[in-house]
């Protein structure tokens, strides 16, 4: 048999009804209309009230609380009590004795309870269903509240925005750096709000490409403020999508690097100017390595023949003797000096006289040979140092220089020069070198002029004579 739950009994307990009603599957507790309070605060109940008379005062007050906490009161009385009853309270009211109808009443009021049990389960269910949601919305409002705290205070100016562009967050950062309000950028497309110039910084091909990549980008760009200040971002977008890895919207963080680009400007200026200034002195330095070129040449050259001069020539004479000391090898020494220079002066001019030095420089270095070098010695003296040359050697080169001077055709009247020749003999000085070619020089300017003497020729008289 079906349990049906239990039956509270209220009122004398009637054997035969009782009996009935455990047959049908009822659990019977008797109890007193006393003590309802006590037991009817709870649950859904089904009372059997056996009629002991019309309803007194206190049944209808029990009745009525009863049928507020939505139990079920059956009451068997009879024919002539049955609508004081029903006026007091009752639910159902069942006349005579227990028998089918009885049966069919109670199945029939044991099914509504069951239910009411059911809907009261569902209602439970829904109000635990409800608890939960409303937990949810307040879990979901801490952490939107959160988020928004969190996007607030980053350190970056971030936007969101959607497929179309549309704005939909706007942290407080991209307030102060673009200087809009959250509420004018909402639902305007980031390109209307923060690229009315149309620079291509932000436009619908970006956004879409962004989205359909679903992979996220970084650039720099240029923000014009309303006072037409520049400002330099460092912008990184980064895609959100849903569950099923589609794009549903976008948040880019923009880094203020306006000082960074303001320094890096500032330096590439610094590095131009450093490198014109570079240029400026790479072509000081050039001038002044030609005119240090210049200087060491004029320091060695002589200013009217442009042969090198005395200076140049004592170094030459003490390197050539060095070589000659370490190597072991002979070189000579020529002195020339013009014949009767000084009444050519005299007649014509110093100018003329300067340009008979000029034209007889210009026979010396025309007729010498690679390794003879020839030096203006001083005034209408002039020297020729020939590396690797003996006496024998020297006295032959002495011929052609003297030869050549004498067949030129000069200006003014025929010029003639006398010519000194000394030879390194191993112990000499380049001081002794030059005394030995004065000698034999002297000895030449004695002898008629216009001819060569070495010294090596000279007789101890003929030097006693010098
Ligand atoms: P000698 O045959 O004995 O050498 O006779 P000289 O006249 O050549 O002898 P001297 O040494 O007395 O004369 C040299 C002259 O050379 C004197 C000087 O005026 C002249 N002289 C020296 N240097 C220069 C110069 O640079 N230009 C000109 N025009 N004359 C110069
Ligand atoms: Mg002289
Ligand atoms: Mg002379």
């Amino acid at each position: 048999m079906v349990s049906r739950g239990t039956c509270y009994w209220i009122g004398a307990e009637n054997p035969v009804a009782t009996a009935f009603l455990e047959r049908e599957g009822f659990t019977i507790k008797p109890k007193s209309f006393e003590s309802f309070h006590d037991f009817s605060q709870e649950g859904f109940y089904f009372y059997l009230v056996e009629d002991q008379g019309s309803p007194k005062q206190n049944d209808a007050v029990n009745l009525c609380s009863a049928n507020r906490l939505g139990h079920f009161v059956l009451v068997w009385t009879s024919v002539e009590n049955e609508l004081a009853w029903y006026e007091a309270g009752a639910d159902h009211v069942v006349i005579g004795p227990p028998d089918d109808r009885w049966s069919a009443n109670i199945h029939f009021i044991a099914n509504l309870l069951d239910e009411r049990k059911k809907w009261q389960d569902t209602e439970e269910k829904f109000t635990r269903a409800h608890e939960d949601l409303h937990a949810t919305v307040e879990s979901l409002e801490f952490a939107s509240r959160r988020f928004e705290a969190l996007f607030n205070g980053l350190p970056v100016a971030c936007f969101t925005f959607d497929a179309q562009g549309l704005v939909h967050e706007w942290n407080s950062l991209a307030t102060e750096t673009f200087g809009i309000e959250a509420y004018e950028a909402f639902f305007n497309t980031v390109w209307t709000v923060l690229d009315p110039e149309e620079t291509g910084a932000w436009n619908q091909q970006k956004v879409d490409a962004l989205f359909a990549a679903n992979q996220g980008i970084e650039f720099d760009w240029v923000f014009i403020k309303a006072d037409n200040t520049e400002v330099h971002l460092a912008c990184k977008v980064v895609c959100l999508t849903n569950r099923r890895g589609e794009v549903i919207a976008a948040v880019a963080g923009n880094l203020d690097i306006t000082e960074r680009v303001q320094a890096q400007r500032k330096v590439d200026e610094q590095m131009r100017e450093i490198k014109n200034y570079m240029k400026v002195m790479e072509r000081q330095r050039l001038k002044l390595q030609e005119a240090n070129r210049q200087l060491r040449r004029l320091a060695v050259t002589d200013g009217l023949t442009g042969l090198m001069n005395r200076r140049r020539f004592n170094e030459l004479l003490d390197e050539t003797l060095d070589r000659a000391i370490r190597q072991d090898h002979r070189f000579s020494l020529l002195l020339f000096d013009i014949d009767h220079f000084k009444p050519l002066n005299d007649n014509f001019g110093h100018q003329a006289g300067d340009e008979i030095l000029i034209k007889f420089a210009s026979v010396l270095t025309g007729t010498a040979r690679r390794y003879e070098r020839p030096a203006r010695y001083g005034g209408e003296e002039f020297a020729i140092i020939l590396d690797n040359c003996d006496a024998a050697a020297a006295l032959l080169a002495a011929e052609r220089f003297r030869a050549a001077i004498l067949a030129e055709i000069w200006p003014h009247r025929n010029i003639t020069a006398s010519v000194g020749c000394s030879t390194f003999s191993g112990v000499d000085s380049a001081r002794g070198m030059i005394e030995q070619a004065d000698q034999a020089l002297y000895h030449s300017k004695r002898t008629g002029r216009n001819r060569v003497t070495h010294y090596r020729d000279l007789t101890e008289d003929q030097l006693n004579a010098a």
